[in-house]
């Protein structure tokens, strides 16, 4: 049966879920709606689809929701969609406070809606394949370092950036946290724009996290020390690098999974979830984690 899936919010990202939506195989892209109404035409033109300035008529066309507005409307958003029984794919983060995004999880947990959140580097091939050679990891480092770009400045980078790769990185270890530490700092937008943050698990394990929307050039690594290896992964690149001693020294494998675009994986698995019932690699619940998680860290950086 053809799934009717609308798109909330075209700006940078929506117009790729309406790409994506819109040729994805029984799949309707029931329509878009933006506030910028020209660009809601423009996104409905490009993908044949109705516009809509109002949302709520997006969310009264379609069977399933996807929230790509800034992170402040979120909770708002998303909560008509689950009230009106709609299954929600929300964006990242979740919400911008905790009490908002146990509010949409205890909702769609009440209407046994799907409830999915857009932490795409977990679609990346190249954190699919080095999943695999992941084990027992001791030290982490991940850096996500933007020039500035003026996109995402509603929250701070704790949110808007950092919060991938501390969904990564805690899917990795799988321990809970013990203690934080953190430095970072507010320099153009009036929230922070730059942080590095030492985050020390019950298992052992220690992860260094750090991400800029102040740098001159775009990163996205994350480097797992092991006991007996050392994997890096390259976010940009999709490729994986494991290091290990070898008999003439240290010696080193290239994984290149094949490309593919992390948001057709992530909206393709959604709309599974969707059609199957079952829940989503990245729930309201991982996502709340994941969200606390960098709400302490904002909390240290307050201090
Ligand atoms: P953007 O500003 O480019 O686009 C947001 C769009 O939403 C704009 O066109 C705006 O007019 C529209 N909008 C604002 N309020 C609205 C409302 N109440 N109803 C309907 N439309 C509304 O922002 P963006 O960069 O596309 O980010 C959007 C969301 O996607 C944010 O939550 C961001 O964190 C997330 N995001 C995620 C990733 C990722 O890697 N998963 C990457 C970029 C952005």
């Amino acid at each position: 049966m053809l799934l009717r899936v609308g798109v909330i919010g075209v700006g940078y990202l929506g117009q790729h879920h309406a790409r994506i939506f819109a040729g994805l195989d029984d799949v309707e892209l029931a329509g878009v709606a933006d506030v910028n109404k020209a660009r809601a035409d423009e996104i409905a033109a490009a993908y044949g689809c109705a516009s809509f300035d109002d949302w709520n008529e997006v969310v009264e066309r379609s069977d399933a929701v996807s929230i790509v507005t800034p992170t402040t409307t979120h909770h708002e958003i998303a909560r008509a969609c689950l009230l009106a029984g709609r299954d929600v794919f929300i964006e990242k983060p979740i919400t911008e406070r905790l009490d908002e995004a146990r509010e949409l999880i205890s909702m769609a947990d009440a209407g046994n809606r799907i409830l999915q959140v857009g932490h795409l580097e977990r679609y990346n091939p190249g954190i699919v394949a080095a999943a695999g050679l992941i084990q027992k990891p001791r030290f982490i480092e991940a850096e996500r370092l933007s020039p500035f770009l003026g996109r995402g400045t509603d929250v701070d980078i704790t949110l808007d950036l950092m919060i991938h790769d501390v969904d990564i990185v805690t899917g990795l270890v799988q321990s809970p946290v013990i203690s934080i530490s953190a430095v970072g700092d507010r320099v153009l937008t009036g929230k922070i724009d730059a942080v590095k943050a030492w985050i020390e698990f019950d298992n052992g394990c220690k992860a260094l996290i750090t991400a800029s929307r102040l740098s001159a050039e775009k990163v996205r690594r994350l480097r797992i020390h092991q006991e007996d290896a050392f994997i890096s992964v390259d976010y940009q690149t999709q490729e994986v690098r494991k290091y290990y001693k070898g008999d003439a020294g240290i010696a080193f494998d290239v994984i290149s999974p094949e490309n593919r675009e992390p948001l057709r994986e992530e909206l393709k698995d959604f709309v599974s979830c969707v059609r199957g019932r079952s829940c989503p690699r990245v729930s309201g619940r991982e996502a709340t984690q994941a969200l606390e998680i960098v709400l302490r860290i904002n909390d240290l950086l307050k201090q």
